[in-house]
């Protein structure tokens, strides 16, 4: 078996260390004599399974007691409409920052649901930077301010938390969630799909303020009402078992690690190979300005799409797999979430230049 540097957006690599232990407890866990994959939520062994995983994220995220943490399904993009189904419920009245594909989802999901307002974009450079905001630019009487934090598609990320006064910041962060600390207190609502740098596919992480909670619409489905969610202690209904384990592994390697400091010092350290590389050289273009660069998605081209072409095959022939860009965008992206290791940076900075050697532009 030959493990490859897997630079997939999502799902995307998890930790050596958290496979293997995953596989150990795959058939039989410790002596329960099943695996957790057949395991009753609602059994004792489950039952700590969960807690400890929220346990270990508040640990490592810092997320302070007036917080839930829910463990939910659907993915981020069923948050697109839950956030508005819950929180939209004073003015009916919500501002969407527009920062990239997901951003704009979320914010067309939330049409259907109020006054929507998209109060600042950066379309018009293609969603090469974060925009600009200000307190002033929100409505006062907005119900919340939402984000995403890092736009896997483009590669940029906020170098800051918007001020938006009083206004609930809710904040998509599922390409850069446990990648670095934040102060959650800055945050009405954090959420994030598992499968960027969490988990596998099939969970969806909420953390939101209490005081949020417990207004949804009439309408709302149930599955989508935190209040019920956070009643039911993420077991409502049968919750992502397995996905929830994993998460603990994950939560389990990187406080072993050191937390979440020591994280953001390998992250930095990753990218800076990465993004020194680029600025040191004309063959390959990184369009994103460099405030609102992404520690965790790297976007560059050749500025020639049969290059561009050539180079993702050529690096996946290599065992440096899945460096395509997104299909709307093109080019390459490396996403280095927090289970890249740094020997993966550095064997694709080896490969960009022996391609660049090899394939001289005309
Ligand atoms: C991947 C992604 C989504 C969509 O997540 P799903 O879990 O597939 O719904 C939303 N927002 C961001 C920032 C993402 O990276």
């Amino acid at each position: 078996m030959n493990r490859v540097y897997n630079f997939s957006a999502g799902p995307s690599m998890l930790p050596m260390a958290v496979l293997e232990s995953a596989q150990k407890d795959l058939i039989c866990y410790g002596d329960s004599g099943m695996s957790i994959m057949e395991m009753s939520h609602r059994s004792p062994e489950y039952d700590k399974i969960i807690k400890d995983a929220e346990a270990l994220l508040r640990e490592i995220m810092n997320i302070p007691d007036n917080y839930k943490v829910l463990f939910l399904q659907g993915g981020a993009s069923t948050q697109f409409a839950a956030v508005p189904l819950n929180l939209m419920n004073k003015n009916n009245k919500a501002d969407y920052i527009l920062s990239g594909q997901f951003s704009t989802k979320a914010y067309k999901e939330a049409q259907k649901y109020g006054d929507v307002v998209a109060v600042a974009s950066s379309k018009d450079v293609n969603f090469s930077e974060i925009p600009a905001t200000t307190r002033d630019s929100f409505r006062p009487d907005a119900d919340y301010v939402h984000i995403c934090f890092n736009n896997t598609i483009y590669g940029t990320k906020y170098s800051y938390i918007p001020d938006t006064g009083d206004i609930p910041l809710v904040a998509d962060m599922s390409s850069c969630i446990i990648s670095e600390p934040v102060d959650v207190t800055k945050f009405g609502l954090i959420y994030a799909g598992a499968q960027k740098n969490m988990a596998p596919a099939g969970l969806t992480l909420v953390i939101v303020r209490e005081d949020l909670i417990g207004n949804a619409r009439e309408d709302t489905p149930a599955m989508l009402d935190y209040k019920l969610m956070a009643e039911g202690e993420s077991m409502y209904n049968t919750p992502p078992c397995w996905c929830i384990y994993v998460a603990k592994l994950v939560y389990e390697w990187i406080k072993e690690l050191g937390g979440l400091e020591e994280m953001k010092k390998l992250n930095e350290k990753k990218a800076k190979v990465l993004y020194d590389y680029l600025d040191s050289q004309d063959y390959y273009i990184a369009p994103v300005k460099k405030e609102s660069r992404s520690m965790m998605n790297v976007t560059f081209v050749t500025g020639n799409t049969d290059l561009d072409k050539k180079f993702a095959s050529e690096a996946s022939a290599a065992g440096l797999k899945n460096l395509k860009g997104h299909r709307s965008v093109g080019g390459m992206r490396a996403s280095i979430y927090n289970a890249m290791p740094y020997e993966g940076v550095v064997a694709l900075v080896e490969f960009m230049k022996k391609f660049a050697a090899e394939n001289p532009k005309a």
